[in-house]
């Protein structure tokens, strides 16, 4: 007799870094809510930092989501920060542990895994998918105008704008269609890495990735249509699911990296409607101690209020020390914290404009939340999703470093100031912010796209 169908069970696996995990834990929400059973799978190193962040009350939760880890391929000791042997282990070692892994899960028929959704990042967990006879979907933590040009190399490379290793030999801007921003040559995703064999190992793994993922069944992204139109045009296989943010929804489970600092929500409280600059960077941005410094006396000299996320780590070498008596001096205005709630902070009604790095999620928050912007990138695409807020939704303003390199305190100042003082910035963000509502919506393109996947995925 036929075997009654399974419930549809995903495994669900992110690169090992937060942003990353954020919005593929949202879609596993989301799933979850659709009938799904979802097994998200971390490195054992991430899976142990996510559950020491977990708030005491966790172990009592009923949480609809299996966190799971494998080896990431490297020793116990070994450093996380040498990027090219990160890679090269977790390539060769990891597709082994996925197809265990999912054996033993298969074993029991009521476990069974009916479907991968694997970051496109990690090319070999689509092609473990195919070995195994799994529907899979590669999921696009960021814009489509990014994959775009990602798919877009060997073209690059044929008309000499690239080297085979990815190393620009032409400097030029292109533009992929009118409406999408103009893309610097000399600062491609893999230029983030001044060292050129890791810029290499990266661009490698770019066009790896590329061939893994290109016939996946599905491929999905983190964006919605309304923002980036022309860019779908270029990537016809491309469905955009996002913007996927917690939003409302009562979550059970909280990913962290680093234990979140909720007094802040309480603070916020108490400011005045519009007045308070938000600051953060991220969960990996470093700014060096010169300028952490500048940014404080900036932060400072605009006599606003203002939240500040310092992570543990955010600035490079020794402890992050501030400037001679600066906590004191702006201690009746200014919250400095370690990990905030993002997204609530910046749906709080005090928020008047997020000074970002514009990493693609903390972008998309903004939007979500109809902040203005002031952009701070640091390294990887987020020069493109500046060039996306500053040139072409014009919802913020870019902060110009200095001939030192360096961005003054009197630049923060001057833009935090046109940016308050700009109605046009606030209407447009305004706009996006229902744009992106809607697109989430029943009814929304976000929504029919995953609907149509959640069918797709429930039929195989
Ligand atoms: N974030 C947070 N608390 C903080 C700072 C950041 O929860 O204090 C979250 C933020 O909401 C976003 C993620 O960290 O979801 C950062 O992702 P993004 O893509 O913006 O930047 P990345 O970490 O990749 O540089």
């Amino acid at each position: 007799m036929e075997e009654a169908m399974a419930t549809p069970h995903a495994l669900v696996i992110p690169i090992p870094g937060y942003s990353h995990i954020i919005p593929l834990m949202e879609l596993s929400y989301m799933l979850a809510e659709r009938g799904f059973k979802i097994t998200f799978v971390n490195t054992e190193l991430i899976h142990e930092q996510i559950m020491k962040a977990l708030p005491d009350e966790y172990s009592n939760l009923k949480n609809p989501i299996n966190l799971v880890s494998i080896p990431d391929g490297m020793g116990p000791g070994d450093d996380r920060n040498q990027i090219v042997r990160v890679l090269e282990c977790m390539s060769s070692a990891m597709p082994s542990y996925l197809e265990e892994l999912i054996e033993k899960m298969n074993k029991s028929s009521k476990d069974k895994i009916t479907c991968i959704i694997a970051d496109e990042n990690m090319g070999w967990a689509v092609t473990v998918a195919k070995k195994m006879g799994i529907p899979q979907a590669a999921f696009s933590p960021t814009n489509a105008c990014l994959r775009a040009l990602v798919l877009r190399l060997p073209q690059l490379i044929e008309a000499g704008v690239l080297d085979a290793n990815g190393k620009t030999l032409k400097q030029e801007m292109i533009q992929l269609s009118s409406t999408l921003p103009v893309i610097d040559t000399a600062r491609l995703p893999w230029h983030c890495v001044d060292d050129p064999m890791l810029q290499q190992i990266m661009f490698q793994e770019a066009l790896k990735n590329n061939q893994e993922v290109k016939d996946a069944d599905w491929h999905l992204c983190n964006s919605f249509y309304e923002i980036e139109q022309s860019a779908y045009q270029l990537n016809p296989k491309l469905l955009p699911i996002g913007p996927l943010l917690a939003g409302s929804r009562q979550r059970q489970l909280v990913v962290n990296f680093w234990p979140e600092d909720s007094t802040c929500l309480n603070w916020l409280n108490q400011q005045p409607a519009c007045s308070v600059i938000y600051v953060a960077f991220g969960s990996f941005a470093v700014l060096d101690q010169t300028q952490f410094h500048e940014l404080a006396l900036g932060l400072e000299l605009t006599g606003h209020r203002f939240l500040w996320v310092v992570r543990p780590n955010l600035t490079d070498g020794q402890a992050t020390t501030y400037p001679d008596g600066f906590q004191a001096r702006v201690a009746a205005r200014g919250s400095i914290i370690s990990w905030a709630p993002q997204q609530k902070v910046l749906a709080h009604p005090s928020i008047a404009c997020f000074l970002t790095h514009c990493g693609w999620n903390s972008t998309l928050e903004g939007l979500s939340m109809g902040v203005p912007f002031l952009c701070w990138p640091y390294i990887a695409d987020q020069f493109l999703n500046q060039a996306y807020i500053s040139d072409i939704w014009k919802v913020g303003l870019r902060l110009n470093s200095d001939d030192k390199g360096i961005i003054s305190r009197e630049e923060i100042k001057k833009k935090v100031e046109e940016v308050l003082g700009d109605e046009k910035i606030r209407e447009r963000v305004l706009v996006l912010k229902e744009m992106a509502k809607k697109s989430v919506s029943e009814g929304g393109s976000s929504m029919k796209n995953l609907n149509d996947f959640v069918e797709a995925m429930k039929g195989k």
